[in-house]
This record gives C-alpha cells, sequence and structure tokens, in this order.
C-alpha cells in the first residue's frame, strides 16, 4: 500500500507551505461553519480542501512552485508589515510617528521635547512638528 502511493507521487508535486496554509484556512472556515451553520463556509473550505488535493497531485511542478513562491512573497510581506505596526503600537507612549512631507519616510521621533525641527533620513527635507 505504501509503496503503492509512493510510485502515485512519483512525478507529482506534493506538500508545500501554500498547502499547509490552504488546509490550516480551510479547517479554520469549517469550524466557522459550523459554529454558524454556514453553508456557504462550509462550500469555501470543501473547495480549498479540493484545491489543495489538486496542487498535492499536479504534475506542473514549475506552476505549483510559482504559486507557492508567491505566495511566501506575500506572506513576508505581511508579517514585516505586522512586525512593524507592532513595534509602532508599542512605542506610541515615548515615540511620535512622523511621515516625511516629499518622500513619506516614516520617522520615530522621542515625545515631549516641545517643538522640534526634523531632517528627514533619506531626502534630507527638513519641517517642523511639535514632539
Ligand atoms: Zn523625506
Amino acid at each position: 500500500m505504501k509503496e503503492k502511493f509512493r510510485k502515485f507521487m512519483i512525478g507529482r508535486y506534493g506538500v508545500d507551505s501554500l498547502s499547509k496554509f490552504m488546509l490550516g484556512t480551510a479547517v479554520v472556515l469549517l469550524v466557522f461553519a459550523m459554529g454558524f451553520r454556514n453553508n456557504f463556509l462550509n462550500t469555501l473550505a470543501c473547495l480549498l480542501v479540493l484545491l489543495c488535493y489538486f496542487r498535492m497531485f499536479s504534475r506542473n511542478y514549475q506552476k505549483r512552485a510559482e504559486e507557492n513562491q508567491k505566495f511566501l512573497e506575500l506572506k513576508g510581506k505581511a508579517t514585516t508589515f505586522l512586525k512593524r505596526e507592532k513595534e509602532y503600537f508599542e512605542q506610541r507612549k515615548t515615540h511620535h510617528i512622523y511621515k516625511c512631507p516629499s518622500c513619506k519616510q516614516k520617522i520615530r521621533v522621542p515625545k515631549g521635547k516641545g517643538k522640534i525641527c526634523i531632517t528627514c533620513p533619506k531626502c534630507h527635507t527638513e519641517f517642523i512638528k511639535k514632539s
């Protein structure tokens, strides 16, 4: 049986990060579908599982790898964004975050220093703000 499955999987794509994410999302959707007795969520979860199986058994290795690569890039961007927002949130009592008026660069300034002239480290534009 194990040998049969191994032969069946030869040349097929298999499991990757995107598949795992899709299965996880499907499980969460199924839990919500049961909680809210929602048929739409249930259908969506089943479609995700089917799509996941399609990807795992696919022989188009390159296309599946590209999809996974795009997913990993998006995941990386989302993780970076959330990490930065968390840092800003933690520093909100001690620091102000201002945006440079010309290049939109975010600049962190300590609070409680009165009116100060801020020089953008990226484009060297100067602007006055209350810290
Ligand atoms: Zn700037």
